[in-house]
């Protein structure tokens, strides 16, 4: 398998790793676009949001939850931030492996696209 998420997932690739268990791993984004800049993703490799299955769902929410701690962790919860996915080429999507944007630590663009 060569994608990258999946082999931050097995290690291959070294991470700053700041949660994860079972389902979920949560790492600082290699090119932060704002001071907090986390990816959360699923341990199982699923390309996109496009692909998730009604099965996943619940997935997704437990990204979200992690997503909401961190951001209570990492101190920007109060002032505010921004949870993003991205999904195929027009929505942004670089990287075919789903994940999670937390951004924050800053004020962001009122642009979202
Ligand atoms: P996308 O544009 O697909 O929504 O986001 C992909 C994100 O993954 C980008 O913000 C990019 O900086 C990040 N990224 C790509 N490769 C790596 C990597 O090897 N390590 C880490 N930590 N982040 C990466
Ligand atoms: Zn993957």
């Amino acid at each position: 398998m060569d994608c990258i998420f999946c082999q931050i997932i097995s290690g291959k690739i070294p991470s700053d790793i700041v949660y994860q268990d079972e389902e979920v791993l949560a790492f600082r984004d290699i090119n932060p676009q704002a001071p907090v800049h986390i990816l959360v993703i699923p341990k199982r490799h699923i390309p996109s949001l496009d692909q998730l299955t009604e099965d996943e769902l619940p997935l997704i929410a437990h990204m979200v939850e992690v997503a909401n701690r961190l951001a209570k962790e990492e101190g920007v919860a109060q002032k505010g931030y921004r949870l993003a996915i991205s999904c195929g080429q027009d929505g942004g999507q670089v990287v075919p492996h789903l994940h999670l944007h937390l951004l924050g630590g800053r004020r962001l663009s009122d642009e979202l696209g």
